[in-house]
């Protein structure tokens, strides 16, 4: 088999498994700032009423404003919460409740709308989703989300500020009473403490805002227009990336296969892990293998099933990240190092990391889609380079 050398970034250089020291879950889990949101997450819903000669800049210079309530947009939110209902196994609900609308004050920032809105929730919220009435500029963001801080969830919003923002052209009347759900399932990961991911040149791209491209078709956190991108029909966003799942309680240590590859000689392979699919009920397999690369990065891999939230996928298969500190919110990013493996290929070398990982055949049982996945570290002599 004619195997494909990829050449991730010379930014990587440097990060092959260092010697010394034991690594740790704890470690990998510090990294993930594990944070296991409410089992029932009560969010206030609440329109930004924005005056019609709102200064141009962040909104669209149009007058039209959105002309359903609150209510009718929690209605149109039920396909967020299944999709989070999916994903955590059932572990997670969302309960969107209606509020009163808030106005943007003077400063035309809808941040002035958020906080009205959080110091008027109720004392069981947990979090506010502010949609203002009217649309943002193409050129702008879409909305933002965070997890809010000062205190231990469950915890009233308007102590934690935990808050999504986004504005109104995914619930304007052009989409009918289907409206593009992926910008708030984003949002609402950013609010359950996850980050963005792409890949490393999409992270290296100097002309990209934050330097950073969405560019990812396998994550929420990333190109969440994927699905909608291959069929208009979609709504929703891409699955959840195994790493976050961990994060936030929704897959367990015990579906984690945490590999040190300096406990493996050079050459040799290390025993196949059987992973299932990342979209797999508990119980069956493991989900996430991790291996530790020094300086409290860390490899993950996990199967992505192109069903269902990843219908859009040409194919099933092996997906690998990297893992690592970085200076934003969350304090890591994910780094897709290969999507190679999702497809045909069934071996891969990270020069960077001097691993080679090896990929079984895709099982399919039921339900279940399984496959082994093995790896070895290679010695210096070992490693091509193919920058062609
Ligand atoms: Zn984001």
């Amino acid at each position: 088999m004619r195997r494909k050398f990829v050449v991730v970034s010379v930014l990587l250089v440097g990060c092959a498994p260092s010697s010394g020291g034991e690594v740790s879950t704890d470690d990998f889990d510090a990294l993930l700032r594990l944070r296991t949101p409410p089992a029932t997450d009560i969010w206030e819903v609440a329109l930004c009423r924005v005056p019609a000669d709102v200064e141009a800049g962040l909104f669209a210079p149009f007058e039209e404003r959105l002309e359903i309530d609150a209510a009718e947009i929690v209605d149109r939110l039920g396909p967020v919460s299944d999709y989070f209902a999916r994903w955590s196994q059932g572990e997670y609900t969302i309960e969107w409740r209606v509020a009163a609308p808030v106005d943007l004050d003077s400063s035309g920032d809808p941040m002035s709308c958020v906080d009205r809105a959080l110091d008027s929730s109720a004392d069981d919220a947990h979090g506010v989703l502010v949609v203002a009435d009217a649309q943002h500029d193409t050129d702008q963001i879409g909305g933002w989300g965070r997890p809010g801080s000062g205190c231990e969830q469950p915890c009233a919003a308007k102590t934690s500020r935990r808050a999504m923002y986004v504005g109104a052209s995914d619930f304007m009347p052009q989409w009918g009473d289907a409206s593009p759900l992926d910008l708030v399932q984003h949002e609402l990961g950013h609010a359950l403490d996850w980050p963005h991911s792409a890949t490393a040149d999409g992270f290296a791209d100097g002309s990209a805002n934050d330097h950073q491209v969405y560019d990812s078709p396998f994550d929420v956190m990333s190109d969440s227009a994927a699905p909608r991108n291959s069929d208009t029909r979609r709504r929703g966003a891409p699955g959840v990336l195994a790493v976050n799942l961990h994060s936030v309680g929704w897959l367990g240590r015990s579906e984690i296969e945490f590999v040190d590859p300096n406990r493996h000689p050079i050459d040799e392979w290390h025993d196949a892990t059987r992973l299932v699919s990342t979209d797999s009920g508990g119980g069956v397999g493991s989900r996430l293998m991790v291996i530790p690369v020094g300086d409290r990065r860390f490899v993950t891999v996990e199967l992505v099933a192109a069903r269902d939230d990843n219908d859009h996928l040409s194919s099933s298969g092996v997906l690998i990240h990297l893992v690592e500190p970085a200076d934003n919110n969350e304090g890591r990013r994910n780094v897709v190092l290969t999507e190679t493996l999702v497809g045909q290929e069934r071996s891969w070398i990270w020069n960077d990391g001097r691993l080679e990982f090896d990929v079984g055949a895709l099982v399919e049982d039921g339900n279940v889609v399984a496959t082994d996945v093995r790896f070895r570290r290679l010695g210096s002599d070992r490693v091509a380079r193919d920058d062609g």
